[in-house]
């Protein structure tokens, strides 16, 4: 163990794993990575894990336990810095759509009364619902470029970058068509742009897997795309899909306002 080295914690709370796994996917760089870090936890891909203090701990998932919840503030007790690893951990993910009271009866139409033996269910939220967190790296997964930036700058002790533009930035720079033109509908305009535009750039659309660009105005964007005449029940899901808590309180302040 290098006492210069920074001291790395990667831990996975509810997900799919695949912002921890897309780390295992630098094939070329990973033994770069372990060698320039001390890796100390990363269950993944290594057994003999320390719980020790960190220098950085990243964090992917959404805390959807009450074990989860301890977990998190435990870690955050380690860390000095603490970054939101991916979506989920992010904005809460997929899992944290709904609203406080569709969460319950979506739990049971799939496990009914059966309850859970070790630990309890949330509502699925971001981390930092319940712990400070230093930064955000957001992407569903996280893409491979944008993690090896961040490593490297982070290496370096310098800030990493950050993506506050939508999409559609990168995507007018990329001189795309717009799709929204062409009647279909896009999510560009309300997406944080850590992508290149990448789905606009093979004519597919944006469906939000970055999550909520700093100062989205969702509210324009429902109506832009309900006076195109989209269904509005399909672009209620398609807003809310990647966009945990984030669009599930827009559309519950929505529900009230148009009553
Ligand atoms: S952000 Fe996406 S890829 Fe990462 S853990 Fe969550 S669901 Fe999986
Ligand atoms: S195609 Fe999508 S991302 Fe590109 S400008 Fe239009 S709405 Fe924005
Ligand atoms: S264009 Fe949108 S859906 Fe496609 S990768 Fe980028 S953020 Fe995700």
């Amino acid at each position: 163990m290098n006492k210069d080295k920074l001291k790395i914690g990667i831990y996975e709370l509810t997900g799919c794993a695949g912002c921890a796994l897309l780390i295992t996917d630098c094939e070329m760089e990973l033994i770069d990575i372990f060698n320039a870090a001390d890796i100390q936890s990363f269950l993944m891909v290594k057994s003999d894990n320390i719980e020790g203090e960190l220098d950085i701990a990243l964090v992917e998932g959404s805390v959807t336990t009450e074990n989860e919840i301890e977990e998190l503030k435990d870690i955050r007790e380690r860390a000095k810095v603490v970054v939101a690893f991916g979506l989920c951990a992010s904005v809460g993910g997929i899992q944290a759509r709904f609203g406080n009271k569709e969460w319950k009866e979506n739990y049971q139409k799939i496990y009914g009364d059966m309850e859970m033996t070790h630990t309890k269910p949330v509502q699925s939220k971001p981390i930092d619902a319940y712990i400070d967190v230093d930064l955000y790296l957001p992407g569903c997964p996280v893409g491979k470029e944008q993690f090896l930036h961040f490593f490297t700058r982070v290496l370096k002790g310098a800030p990493p970058e950050k993506y506050p533009r939508p999409v559609c930035v990168t995507c007018k720079y990329n001189e795309n068509d717009c799709l929204l033109n062409k009647g279909i509908p896009c999510l560009g305009p309300l997406t944080a742009d850590g992508c290149g535009s990448i789905c606009p750039n093979h004519n597919l659309p944006c469906t939000g897997c970055w999550g909520p660009a700093e100062g989205a105005n969702p509210t324009s964007e429902y109506f832009l795309l309900k006076e195109k005449g989209f269904d509005i029940e399909a672009i209620k899901k398609r807003m809310s899909n990647y966009s945990g808590t984030k669009l599930a309180e827009f559309f519950e302040q929505f529900k009230k306002e148009s009553k």
